[in-house]
């Protein structure tokens, strides 16, 4: 399906109801917009991990999204840092 359409005067655009629908789309719903080289692509937000991209079992964590491989990692090197800091106090 291809509509045509003028952008807005500050690059608005509204995607037309019907092609909202045929995505699966309803008002306020995340969405991707990447530059395709020649022209725009625009989908679904997929939510991926911002450390290693991975979109596997990814949660968001203070507005950050990160996969649960990469928060185990972070917790063990800070459970990690953190054991140096009581023993250096000590
Ligand atoms: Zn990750």
């Amino acid at each position: 399906m291809t509509v045509s359409k003028r952008l807005g005067g500050k690059g608005g655009l509204t995607i037309p109801q019907a092609v909202r629908h045929a995505a699966g789309l309803a008002p306020g719903a995340p969405i991707d917009i990447e530059d395709a080289g020649d022209g725009i692509l625009i989908r679904k937000h997929v939510p991926s991990c911002i450390f290693c991209g991975g979109t596997t079992e990814v949660v968001t964590v203070a507005g950050k999204e990160i996969c649960l491989a990469c928060a185990r990692e972070l917790a063990a090197l800070a459970a990690e840092k953190l054991e140096d800091f009581v023993h250096d106090g000590e």
